[in-house]
């Protein structure tokens, strides 16, 4: 760990987070000779993947795609085990990145930034932590990740339960035993999916509290095929090109297995057709037919397929009517498991649903819901994250002339391209609301963004402009360009209570805050920059 910062120094570039955005932007710094300094709230490089550490967490999209491909020695010599990597190999990888590109020395770990204001006169951020140091800096990056501020609900009585509590987004870093215990999960999105299977393997019994039932598909994870990755590395280039086609930057190998609409098939063949997809594991299967996440009715045939799968798979049918949801398919994040469903075979594993039967109060040992008092000696939120702002707004930032950032949010996060707003010159966020981000792998957008911001600074240097800030017209136009092509989607219907669109977060705007489709949107970008940054003043 390096030295605090607290002495009053001035940077070119001041980076919040050191998940794979910080890393990615500080090698980008490094390499263009500017002086840089990384505050990371934790006590060690990988974000997402230093925090979610709860059993069972994994990658949705395939090793060969979740990986940084700005370096091609990194890519040839990296050896993934598995198609979709578990948290500490993605840890592990974080960390080989952090010490392969000398990039640790300039991290400041276990400190939080608590306050970033704008200097109208000198044009430059002064940034404060939680440890005291206050630095200056040309640039502020926000690189602090879209879900990396947990959601954990206010519920009557918490305080008094005396067993042990768990955030899935904040897991110990010590090993946890659930041997002998009796457990309760609160949720049913993603991490409660993944951690569900593993913590009914240690626990004695296991209780599931589902308030919505989620679609999840079976991952097909296994070991790495030697011949796959070897074939991959041969064309690396090409294959992530390929990727960067597709609408999520991900999955162009799915793209020979592409179909045309649902409606132009027979009954027989969509039901063929989602079997064999579903077979090959992952989100294949929601490619099965483009319209699947734009037209009700193909998305409902989907939906009904997997309804079946669940009611194949979970011998109770009682559960299994409980574990079948009834929202639109897509419009919530894909889940995707090993096991979870199958787990409620096992008799020690238990489904509370919510829904007639709500949780009324935490006591001193266990949760009451309406039908009464069950105890546990441990009780795990998989509740999620208050998404794409939550972090954001932690930090209670300044622009020009004092203005917050959170009252210029309020009514939902305003920017142009996701990168920037306005009153909120040199102010850059990775991944921010507006962009494709959550809704692709990941990786792929931010080092989209990455390029695009260490490319505009370089830009600015030689032109000599101190300030770049989006116009008014540019943000008021891109944010009603965002809402326009979420509402062609199914993504906002208004009986899906998403995170995409802050519904999880009690008093949080309803506005769908990523962009749908990934390849228009780095045209835009590209377009932005050949036209002189056009939607932005230089200044
Ligand atoms: P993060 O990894 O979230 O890193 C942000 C960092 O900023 C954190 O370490 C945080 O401590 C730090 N930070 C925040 N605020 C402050 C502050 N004020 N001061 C100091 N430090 C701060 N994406 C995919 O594409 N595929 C997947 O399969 C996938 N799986 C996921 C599984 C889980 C459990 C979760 C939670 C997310 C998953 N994601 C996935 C999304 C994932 O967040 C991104 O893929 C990626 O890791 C984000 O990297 P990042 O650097 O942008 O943000
Ligand atoms: P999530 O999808 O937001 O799920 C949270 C769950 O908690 C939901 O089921 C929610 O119910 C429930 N919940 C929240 N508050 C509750 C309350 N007061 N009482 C009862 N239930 C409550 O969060 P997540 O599972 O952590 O996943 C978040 C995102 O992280 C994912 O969508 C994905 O992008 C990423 N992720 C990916 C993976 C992966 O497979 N690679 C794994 C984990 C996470 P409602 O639906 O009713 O609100």
């Amino acid at each position: 760990m390096s030295d605090s910062a607290k002495e009053n120094q001035n940077y070119d570039v001041v980076i919040v987070g050191a998940g794979f955005a910080g890393l990615y932007m500080l090698h980008r710094m490094h390499q263009a000779g500017r002086t840089a300094r990384v505050f990371e709230a934790g006590s060690g490089v990988g974000g997402t993947w230093y925090w979610n550490r709860y059993p069972g967490a994994r990658c949705d999209i395939q090793s060969m795609e979740y990986s940084y491909s700005f370096s091609e020695e990194l890519q040839q010599d990296w050896e993934w085990p598995e198609k979709y990597s578990a948290q500490p190999d993605i840890e592990k990888y974080a960390n080989h990145v952090a010490d392969r590109f000398n990039l640790r020395s300039d991290i400041q770990f276990d400190t939080r930034v608590s306050e970033a204001s704008f200097d109208d006169d000198d044009s430059s951020w002064k940034i404060q932590t939680d440890q005291g140091d206050v630095v200056t800096a040309q640039f502020f990056i926000m690189a602090t990740g879209c879900l990396s501020s947990t959601n954990m609900p206010e519920i009557e009585g918490m305080d008094n339960y005396t067993g042990d509590t768990y955030h899935t987004g904040q897991w110990p870093k010590d090993d946890v035993d659930f041997t002998g215990k009796n457990v309760a999960i609160i949720g049913t999105g993603s991490s409660a999916i993944q951690s569900t299977p593993v913590i009914a393997q240690q626990a004695e019994s296991l209780t599931v509290y589902q308030r919505t039932p989620s679609y999840s598909l079976p991952s097909a994870n296994h070991p790495s095929d030697p011949e796959y990755v070897a074939d991959v590395k041969a064309n690396y280039k090409e294959f992530r090109e390929a990727n960067q086609k597709m609408p999520a930057g991900t999955g162009a190998e799915w793209l020979k297995d592409m179909n045309e609409p649902m409606m132009t098939y027979s009954p027989e063949e969509q039901q063929e057709i989602m079997e064999s997809m579903w077979t090959k594991g992952g989100f294949t299967f929601v490619r099965s037919f483009p319209d699947i996440t734009l037209d009700y009715a193909a998305n409902e045939i989907a939906a009904d397929f997997v309804r079946d799968k669940i009611r194949g798979t979970v011998e109770d049918a009682d559960t299994a009517e409980l574990l079948c949801p009834e929202i639109v398919i897509g419009c919530k994040r894909m889940v995707i498991d090993s096991g979870y469903y199958e787990s409620f075979n096992e008799k020690h594993v238990h489904l509370i649903d919510l829904r007639d039967n709500p949780i009324e109060g935490i006591e001193e040992t266990g949760i009451r819901t309406s039908d009464g008092l069950r105890e546990y000696d441990a009780i795990v939120y998989a509740t999620g994250f208050d998404a794409m702002t939550g972090s954001i707004l932690k930090v209670d930032i300044k622009g020009r002339e004092n203005k917050s950032l959170r009252d210029e949010w309020v009514a939902g996060p305003r920017t142009y391209l996701g990168l920037n707003s306005v009153d909120f010159p040199n102010m850059f966020t990775i991944t921010g609301p507006g962009s494709p981000s959550v809704l692709t792998n990941m990786m792929v957008s931010i080092e989209q963004h990455v390029d695009w911001i260490s490319d505009c600074i370089a830009y600015m240097d030689e032109k000599e402009f101190a300030t770049i800030e989006a116009t008014q017209d540019a943000q008021d136009e891109w944010v009603d360009h965002v809402n326009s092509v979420a509402d062609k989607t199914l993504f906002t219907d208004p009986n899906c209570n998403s995170w995409y669109l802050g519904a999880n977060v009690e008093g949080k705007t309803r506005v769908f805050m990523p962009l749908p489709g990934y390849p228009a949107y780095k045209e835009k970008c590209e377009e932005v920059v050949a036209n002189g940054y056009e939607g932005f003043n230089l200044a």
